[in-house]
């Protein structure tokens, strides 16, 4: 079973009409074969319009964040429905920066991955590892407890539409990028979770990607490791080098 090499940028709190316009065109413009990777980038909400409108349909945008109620007195939150709505075909849960920033637990970011699912919405579901819980030697402890949940919500058939990025916390935004041998190690432990957990068919098939100070540089070697399915880019993703990481598989 061949997995869909997958690499998703995360714009987090940043943009301009003119910025955005500019990345995309760039994007657009860019010698990205779209049949061997699946590109996804995700600005923040006001922008998640202007950016799939101008967008090469082939890659996906995705929202940063959505909960998990179609409508009412939930304000400041997006449904599913509104995504679809508008062409948006993905979001993101579980960043850690909402986990640290917004005390989202593992249980609400699984109860919103289930209800984005069940309503035609796919998800990027972050999960990693705090540096004191590496240093600890937690690193597939604290995995683990953030998958648990996400098993518990979502049916066999659901997990199609998730995409698992690790993303240990150490390594977002601070220039220390994984290993490779380290990326690969907890990679294949959530392979193996899931195997264990959800099904060998699962296991096989679940695109597990790699967020943390990935660049230009250091996505090739990344990306020879047999359970790297590609990349989850925050700082990066902001600069024309999105592209070469976007080719780091061709
Ligand atoms: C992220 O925000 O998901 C991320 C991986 O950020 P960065 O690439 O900047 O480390």
């Amino acid at each position: 079973m061949t997995r869909k090499f997958f690499v998703g940028g995360n714009w987090k709190l940043n943009g301009t009409l003119a910025a955005n316009k500019a990345l995309v065109d760039t994007l657009n413009s860019a010698a990205i074969p779209t049949d061997k990777v699946e590109v996804v980038v995700a600005p923040p909400a006001i922008y998640l319009e202007s950016v799939r409108k101008q967008l090469a349909p082939a890659m996906g945008v995705a929202a940063q964040n959505c909960y998990h109620e179609a409508s009412g007195a939930f304000t400041g939150e997006l449904s599913p429905a509104m995504l679809k709505d508008i062409g948006v075909a993905w979001t993101l849960e579980g960043h850690s920066e909402r986990r640290e920033y917004f005390g989202e637990s593992s249980e609400f970011v699984a109860k919103k991955t289930a209800f984005a699912v069940q309503h035609g919405i796919k998800v990027i579901a972050c999960i990693g590892e705090k540096l004191a819980e590496r240093e600890a030697g937690t690193t597939f402890d604290v995995c683990a407890e953030q998958l648990a949940p996400l098993a518990k919500h979502l049916t066999k058939d659901q997990w199609a539409h998730v995409v698992i990025a690790y993303e240990p916390v150490w390594a977002i935004g601070t220039g220390k990028v994984a290993t490779p041998d380290q990326a690969q190690d907890v990679h294949a432990f959530i392979r193996k979770w899931l195997a264990e957990h959800v099904s060998a068919e699962v296991a096989q098939a679940t695109r597990i990607i790699y967020g943390g100070s990935v660049n230009a540089k250091n996505c090739a070697d990344l990306a020879t490791r047999q359970d790297i399915d590609g990349f989850l880019v925050g700082g990066a993703s902001l600069k024309p080098e999105f592209v070469n990481i976007c080719q780091a598989r061709l």
